[in-house]
Order: C-alpha cells, then sequence, then structure tokens
C-alpha cells in the first residue's frame, strides 16, 4: 500500500505517520492522527481514504475475535524465501521438496514442544514481561466486579473488564495478551497475569496445531503406474504488464 503512495507522495515523515496511524489500536487515537496526518500531507490523507479499507491496514480497525495484530506479511515472505529454491523446480520435484520440509519442521516442532516445560509459549511470555514492566506506570481502581479504571502517567486513562478479558485502549482483545492496563488490574486482584493470556499462545494449542503428520513417501520408481493419460501442462497465455 505505501509503495503505490509514495510515488506520489514520498518522504521519511509521512511514512512515519502512516505507521504511527497504523498501530493506533483504537479508533478515537486514529481519528486523530488521521486529521493530523491530513494537516502534513492532504493529498496523502485523500489517497488513504480513497484507495484503502481501514479494516486491512489498522489495527483499531482490526477484529477482536481472531487474535493477530499483525500488520506485515513477512510470515508469508519468510516462508517464500525458504520455498525459493524448490520454486525453480519442475512441479513434481517442487512439491516433494516443499512436502519435505513441512514434514521434517512439523516434527522438530513437535519434538521441541515435548520438551518445553512452560505452559504458555516463549514469544508470548517475553511479551508479556514486556507489558508488565509498563504496568508498573499504571494506577488501578476497582469499580465492582472485576471493573476497573486504569489511570496511567501523561493523563491517560483506560476501563478494564477483567471477566470479558478486554481493555479500552483494545491491546488485549486485539492479541490475547493482557496490556499493561490489565496487568496493572488482575495484580490489583492478586491474581497472575499468565493466567489471562489467551489459550491461544498454550503449549496444549501449540501441540494441536503441530498434531497433523505428513507421511513418509518412497522414491518415484516405487509408485504405483496410472492407466489415467498423463498431466498436460496449461496452455501458456500472455498475460497484460510485466511478464
Ligand atoms: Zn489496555
Amino acid at each position: 500500500m505505501y509503495n503505490n503512495l509514495k510515488k506520489q507522495h514520498p518522504g521519511l515523515a509521512l511514512k512515519e505517520r502512516i505507521w504511527v496511524a497504523a498501530r493506533a489500536s483504537y479508533r478515537d487515537i486514529f481519528a486523530g492522527l488521521m486529521e493530523s496526518l491530513k494537516e502534513f500531507d492532504e493529498g496523502a490523507y485523500s489517497w488513504l481514504v480513497n484507495h484503502t479499507y481501514p479494516k486491512e491496514w489498522i489495527r483499531s480497525h482490526f477484529r477482536t475475535s481472531v487474535k493477530c495484530d499483525i500488520l506485515l506479511n513477512n510470515l508469508c515472505e519468510s516462508f517464500n524465501s525458504t520455498i525459493l529454491d524448490a520454486r525453480q523446480k519442475p512441479i513434481l520435484d517442487m512439491l516433494e521438496t516443499i512436502k519435505f520440509y513441512l514434514m521434517v519442521r512439523m516434527e522438530k516442532k513437535r519434538e521441541w514442544i515435548k520438551k518445553y516445560t512452560g505452559e504458555i509459549c516463549p514469544k508470548i511470555l517475553k511479551k508479556l514481561e514486556k507489558n508488565k514492566l509498563a504496568a508498573n506506570d499504571c494506577i488501578p481502581s476497582h469499580s465492582k466486579d472485576g471493573k476497573f479504571e486504569v489511570r496511567c502517567m501523561y493523563g491517560d486513562r483506560y476501563t478494564v473488564h477483567l471477566i470479558s478479558r478486554c481493555c479500552s485502549c483494545r491491546k488485549w482483545g486485539l492479541n490475547g495478551i493482557p496490556c499493561a492496563h490489565a496487568i496493572a488490574a488482575i495484580c490489583d486482584i492478586g491474581e497472575e497475569p499468565e493466567k489471562f493470556v489467551h489459550d491461544c499462545y498454550s503449549k496444549e494449542a501449540y501441540m494441536r496445531a503441530y498434531e497433523p503428520m505428513i507421511s513418509p513417501m518412497n522414491a518415484e520408481q516405487m509408485w504405483k503406474n496410472s492407466d489415467m493419460p498423463p498431466e498436460l501442462s496449461p496452455e501458456n497465455i500472455k498475460l497484460p504488464g510485466r511478464p
């Protein structure tokens, strides 16, 4: 999206502003950031309004049910770079190379998680620790039934509801990891923040994800002959634009 925008609206300062807006976790703060972006570069603002869908690039518009706040497609990029060699091969060799890679990788993951003694996956614990540090700057006040008002440094104030596991900053809902405000409230009732991390980050969930097995395969000379006609390659169609 930014690569398209920068053709007409280049500049590092604008890029930074767009990143800040994309990371905004709730709508009111996003609206304010967009207003200041409009003052900074009205053309870029209009381009964003007319050419993009907020639910595709701004955290404040992401659904909280999916527990994913990722803004980049690095996941696909790294898979793509892994299969780069395989992609140069004819189709059967390509599929076999990818299949072999996944078979070995999934078993490695299964072996690793079996030995892991924690209940929550390590990268998530790291994020939680970071939020715990930030929670030191938050002062929680219990209203009733697990509802808190949390005041932070610099005058920020949020509402946390422990029973429905949400904070008005929306970060807890977006990624399932208690935000600093939520952690302040959780510690106030003498509970452990780890207990409030979403189940999708548990050791059990990880094991379930890697449970399916990819079977080993014999070499091609041991494959059964088929009486079907051989598969033909698709017709080569020249598409418009860059080949
Ligand atoms: Zn929060």
